[in-house]
């Protein structure tokens, strides 16, 4: 080990999953980026089921460099399950979490451990500016995050990604929590600690093009409504509620005419319209209700969250 450096450790926490074209270019520019902090650095990429050729690039960046290490996951687990099987074998005192897509800029690092330095458990990097991405999408998370802060019972913070870093203290307590829908945007912000946001602007990725389409991204959002907040099962009961009170005023009113002013009730389109409307509103209530049971139902089955094929560790993993 270099003898200048102090012997505090940095992890470089990657997920990685069809990134070939950018995984050589995101380790130049980790490297660079970290080259002059005065600190060990290890990398640790998760491959999450890739089809491409990703698991040769980062094996032989780890064949070269002993600082980097590789977990291959048995298949593709998704983002947030491939962080935690990294943050899991992260060994340093801070680790930063980053996306291998270059999306999150690895130069911004350098103030991340700043803040970490100057004492902050946790340090968020919170976009103002989102390059190379559709305006539907740049719309829908603005909605999506404004909502989410609303009506969750954590503040988590708007327009702050995954990208931040963490020391041993707010890890170890991330670790404890092994939800199976994992909203990692929110379990960041529920631990706690001493949390600070630095701004950068979010780059367009390098290469390649994102994993997320329209089903995924409304099940995250989904995931993180439900993992924080049960004000949509609130939701139902108020709605339910509201319609019946008005059913009663308006039957009432139909009594009251037929029975005082001789007015038949006409209307069959109103009937229809009323039971169409209150018929949707009855099944979205119970659609409401079933994801959280869905969720339940996939806390109790106790899998593991995920599966680790191959490992090869740093040189650091076997660090205390
Ligand atoms: N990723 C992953 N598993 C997945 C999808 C994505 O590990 O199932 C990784 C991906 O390789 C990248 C990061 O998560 O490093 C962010 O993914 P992406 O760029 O597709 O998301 P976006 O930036 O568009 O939100
Ligand atoms: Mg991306």
């Amino acid at each position: 080990m270099n003898e200048e450096k102090q012997n505090k450790l940095l992890s470089i926490v990657s997920p990685v999953y069809n990134e070939v074209e950018n995984l050589d270019e995101f380790y130049s520019r980790v490297l660079s980026a970290t080259g002059d902090l005065n600190l060990e650095t290890e990398i640790i990429y998760i491959n999450d089921g890739s089809q491409d050729n990703s698991i040769q690039v980062i094996n032989k960046q780890s064949k070269n460099d002993d600082r980097v290490a590789v977990i291959d996951l048995s298949r593709n687990f998704g983002k947030e399950i491939a962080l935690t099987a990294g943050l899991d074998h992260a060994s340093g005192d801070a680790v930063i979490v980053i996306d291998s897509d270059l999306q999150d800029p690895p130069e911004l690092i350098p103030k991340l451990v700043e803040e970490w330095l100057n004492g902050y458990d946790v340090v968020n990097a919170k976009r103002i500016k989102r390059k190379g991405e559709g305006s539907l999408k740049k719309i829908t998370s603005y909605i999506y995050y404004r909502l989410l802060f609303y009506l969750s019972d954590i503040n988590i913070p708007i327009d702050t990604g995954d990208f931040r870093l963490l020391n041993r203290c707010a890890l170890d307590a991330l670790l404890k929590l092994r939800e199976k829908h994992r909203y990692m945007k929110g379990l960041f912000v529920w631990v706690g600690f001493k949390q600070k946001e630095i701004e950068y602007e979010r780059e367009a990725r390098y290469k390649g093009k994102t994993k997320w389409n329209f089903f995924s991204l409304f099940n995250l959002a989904f995931d993180g409504l439900t993992s924080f907040s049960i004000i949509p099962l609130r939701l139902a009961s108020i709605v339910g509620f509201l319609s019946a009170f008005f059913g009663f005023f308006y039957g009432l009113t139909i009594v009251v005419k037929r029975l005082f002013f001789q007015e038949q009730v006409v209307g069959f389109t109103s009937l229809v319209v009323l039971i169409t409307f209150f018929g949707g509103i009855q099944l979205l209530s119970i659609g409401i209700i079933g994801e959280y049971i869905g969720r339940i139902f996939n806390e109790t089955k106790n899998r593991p969250l995920y599966i680790v094929k191959n490992i090869k560790e740093s040189v650091f993993s076997n660090r205390s």
